[in-house]
């Protein structure tokens, strides 16, 4: 064996060892709180993915869309037919479109009521909390009112956040949180949302 294999070797032999050290200590089972924020695309079809895998192990799963209006996208079109997925698309469109505060305030706190529902509920083993985020920054709910009803849930419960900007409490309560850059987006030469990558 040349001397450059048997120095890899020997790495791979060293680094398998702390791999299977810290595979064998991160033992513990918790439900998670994920928050999936930053200017870049890939928040919310991130939380659909984990959709898709926790199907794939037979789970219920709760999805609450904010802000969101339309009722055609692919993701609840596909994961709806599903009897495990429990879909709300509870939104009346972007806060620049309805222009109407209390209006928004009224259709947010409808929204959140469904997704108590979901948060008492054991049953639902995944509840993705789409858009999220801005029902908060713009002070539609109650931060402290709606940290304590995810805090609250079960314990085996996962909960997935999206959407920009996600407050430091937000940040601090949660287990996972990534930060999406946005580098460079296909909307900035002019495409517009294409079926399958957007909606
Ligand atoms: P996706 O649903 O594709 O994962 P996202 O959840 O990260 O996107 P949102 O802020 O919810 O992003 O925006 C939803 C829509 O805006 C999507 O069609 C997405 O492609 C588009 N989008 C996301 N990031 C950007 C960006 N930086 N500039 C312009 N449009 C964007
Ligand atoms: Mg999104």
């Amino acid at each position: 064996m040349t001397d450059i294999n048997e120095r890899h070797n020997k790495r791979m032999e060293k680094k398998k060892a702390v791999i299977d050290k810290n595979i064998a200590q991160a033992d513990k089972e918790k439900g998670l709180l994920l928050v999936l924020t930053g200017n870049g695309k890939g928040k919310s079809s991130s939380a659909f993915g984990m959709i898709a895998r926790s199907l794939g192990h037979g789970m219920k799963v709760g999805v609450v869309q904010f802000i969101k209006s339309r009722t055609d996208t692919g993701e609840e079109g596909y994961f709806s037919r599903d009897p495990n997925v429990d879909w709300h698309v509870t939104g009346e469109g972007f806060t620049w479109d309805t222009q109407n505060r209390e209006q928004d305030i009224e259709t947010s706190e409808k929204g959140w009521a469904i997704a108590q529902n979901m948060l008492q509920d054991p049953s639902y083993k995944l509840v993705v909390l789409d858009e999220l985020t801005y029902l908060l920054s713009y002070k539609y709910l109650d931060s402290d009112s709606v940290l304590a009803d995810i805090n609250g849930r079960h314990d085996n419960q996962h909960v997935v956040v999206t959407g920009r900007a996600a407050s430091d409490a937000l940040k601090e309560a949660a287990d996972t949180v990534s930060e999406i850059a946005d580098i460079k987006h296909a909307y900035r030469e002019g495409i517009k949302a294409q079926k399958g990558i957007d909606l």
